[in-house]
């Protein structure tokens, strides 16, 4: 009998990171589970192939080692949502609101065709900012974003409403 993974099993939740008060999802722990995080990678599969992905775009840095597994498994490339100054080469920026303060997302001008399909990919949505962000980010170089996707949805926080496409999410959590 083949055994059946809970992947909330394998994902740990740690009160006071990075800030008094905010309890953080930590996924070292599926990660490092090589069923779990094998599972993962086919259940997200499974659920970003009816989008018809030509490309994936990973958020820096946890989304990175999603949407690199995610890309072979798909068949399709991956392009690099980075924090700035990092990409070489001509870049777009988009800078947007944090709770304190502000953070810019950067991608090569180059890096989507006009027109490709590019569903987003990151770990974690929690307020949306960072997946809204993104999404503007892709489709000022061109790129249709079909959906966007991750591992961990914080429902409380409603943070897909602040975005322009449809959330994939395994988890909820609320
Ligand atoms: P948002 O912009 O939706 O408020 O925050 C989502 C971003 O913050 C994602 O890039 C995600 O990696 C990171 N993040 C926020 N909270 C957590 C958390 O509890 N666990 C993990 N793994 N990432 C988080």
């Amino acid at each position: 009998m083949t055994e059946t993974i809970n992947l909330k099993d394998h994902i740990r939740s740690i009160p006071d990171f990075p800030k008094p008060g905010i309890l953080f999802y930590d996924i070292s722990t599926l990660l490092a589970h090589a069923k779990a995080w094998h599972e993962t990678i086919e259940q997200m599969a499974a659920a970003l192939k009816p989008h018809k992905p030509d490309l994936l775009a990973g958020i820096e840095s946890r989304g990175f080692l999603l949407a690199a597994p995610l890309a072979l498994a798909l068949g399709t490339g991956f392009v690099m949502l980075r924090k700035k100054g990092k990409l070489p080469g001509i870049t777009v920026r988009h800078t947007y609101a944090l709770e304190y303060g502000t953070d810019t997302i950067e991608i090569q001008s180059d890096a989507v065709e006009a027109g490709k399909r590019v569903v987003l990919v990151d770990d974690l949505l929690a307020t949306g900012g960072t997946m809204a962000a993104a999404v503007t980010l892709l489709q000022q170089v061109g790129a249709v974003v079909p959906a966007a996707a991750c591992i961990i949805e914080l429902t409380f926080l409603e943070g897909r409403k602040r975005l322009p496409v449809p959330v994939e999410a395994l988890l909820q959590y609320d």
